[in-house]
């Protein structure tokens, strides 16, 4: 499958989570063109408010490394819930500007999976257009 690594690096990151609140764990990766990979798992906070998700922390990853949205391939999410999971609001919001609007997000929970994208998800998102 032409999405197998990227997959892989996903549940890779998985293995980090921090998640002792929810015990729900999730991990993301974006792959690049050149053919790398960031990571991000979601880290909990007793301040549940304080939380950041496993895709926003591989994509905050990404960029902090200098990748922008032309350089992305793709991002696997991948989460151990009993159903497939599928980013939160807040992480729609974020892959919107920072995500191309088809590049390939693709979800996993080792059983299920499915490869959307966020203009498919997301349609009809607020962005930095409406600012101007
Ligand atoms: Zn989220």
């Amino acid at each position: 499958m032409e999405y197998e690594k990227v997959i892989e690096q996903a549940f890779l990151a998985m293995g980090n989570a921090y998640a002792p609140y929810s015990n729900y764990h999730v991990g993301a990766a974006v792959e690049t063109f050149d053919g790398r990979y960031f990571l991000g798992a979601n880290i909990e906070n007793a301040s549940y408010g304080a939380t950041v998700c496993g895709e926003r922390s591989a994509i905050f990853n990404a960029y902090s490394n200098g990748v922008r949205k032309n350089d992305i391939k793709a991002i696997a999410i991948v989460s151990d819930g009993k159903r497939l999971g599928s980013p939160c609001g807040i992480c729609r919001q974020v892959l919107s500007e920072l995500l191309k609007g088809d590049t390939p997000i693709v979800l996993s929970n080792g059983k299920d999976s499915r490869i959307t994208t966020i203009d498919e998800i997301l349609p009809d998102s607020f962005s930095s257009e409406d600012l101007q």
